[in-house]
């Protein structure tokens, strides 16, 4: 069993970047800058929010963080969407989800500068990307194909099972692990809540990709021998020995599963830390106008 240490490999990818970033400010070209918006104190947006920022310090990009209370109204957020839009200064930004439940979470998506959706959330970036267009990938799905790339994973004519539907996770590696590329070419089932024998199909798959938001739903019995299983989920369980008093678990049983797989992805260290350097990645591509040149 080999464990696909994310964390390692996102300090690697992030080394390569600050590379590239001094190369840009040494031939006086503009250095990425990367906005966020947060609105209201969910504890676990502004952790990820947190990392993000620092990890644009780390790479030499510039930030800008945008906060707002929870009860900011939808026309107001629409505002500062509509004003980083039109700011020259910003290469890409991102609002933080999930938002407060009266803001239209698609409106907010939708008046997004697709040029500038470095969260590849946009529908003409994700239009683009089901269709094998160049666009700026979603971090998560970004970061789960580095990984499978960085190490060298076999993917042509796997089945590969994807756990979970999301716009964000699910249904975008569903699409770009069937395309024609590498990694790719797999055969992919995307199974969803009303999925009627999950084990079933979790037992044919060579490469497991679970994100369902579960703790520990995927098994050992589930699993066959030699798998690559890669775990998407983030869950807190109470823990009164941490100092937090929880922590952070996968959607995979992790000590059942490992001994079965050829590669799997630890929580924490796994796929979360790959997902931020995916962003700062997209964000360099949108500083050098790679994937909307005009
Ligand atoms: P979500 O929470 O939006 O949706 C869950 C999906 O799981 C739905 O498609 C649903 O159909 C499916 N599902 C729910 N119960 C199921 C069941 N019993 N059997 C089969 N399918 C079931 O999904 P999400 O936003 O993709 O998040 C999934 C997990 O991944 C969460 O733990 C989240 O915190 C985590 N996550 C991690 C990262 C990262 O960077 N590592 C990024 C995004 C999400």
């Amino acid at each position: 069993m080999k464990l696909l240490d994310g964390k390692a490999l996102s300090i690697q990818i992030k080394e390569e970047i600050k590379a590239e970033v001094e190369a840009i400010k040494a031939s006086g070209g503009k250095v990425p800058h990367l906005a966020a918006v947060l609105v209201g104190e969910d504890p676990a947006s502004q952790s990820y929010v947190r990392s993000k920022v620092r990890s644009c310090e780390t790479c030499g990009f510039e930030s800008t963080l945008i906060r707002r209370p929870s009860d900011i109204s939808e026309s107001e957020l629409l505002e500062i969407v509509h004003g980083l839009n039109r700011d020259h200064a910003i290469d890409g930004f991102i609002v933080q989800l999930p938002l407060p439940g009266h803001i239209d979470e698609s409106k907010i998506n939708l008046a997004i500068d697709h040029r500038k959706d470095v969260d590849g959330f946009h529908p003409v970036n994700v239009g683009r990307m089901a269709q094998g267009l160049d666009s700026y990938l979603p971090a998560t799905p970004f970061g789960i194909l580095q990984m499978i790339k960085r190490n060298e994973i076999e993917t042509s004519g796997k089945r590969c099972v994807v756990l979970g539907r999301s716009n964000i996770v699910g249904t975008p590696i569903s699409i770009l692990l069937s395309r024609k590329a590498y990694p790719g070419n797999c055969t992919v089932t995307l199974t969803h809540s009303r999925t009627a024998d999950i084990k079933a199909e979790l037992l044919r798959a060579d490469i497991i990709i679970a994100a369902i938001g579960i703790p520990h739903f995927v098994k050992g019995s589930m699993v066959k021998e030699g798998a690559v299983v890669i775990d998407v989920g983030i869950n807190r369980v109470d823990d009164s020995s941490r100092p937090r008093g929880y922590r952070l678990v996968g959607d995979v049983d992790f000590d059942e599963v490992a001994p079965k797989c050829s590669y799997i992805t630890p929580v924490p260290g796994g796929v979360g830390p790959m997902t931020v350097t995916s962003l700062l990645m997209n964000t360099l591509r949108a500083a050098r106008n790679e994937v909307y040149p005009d």
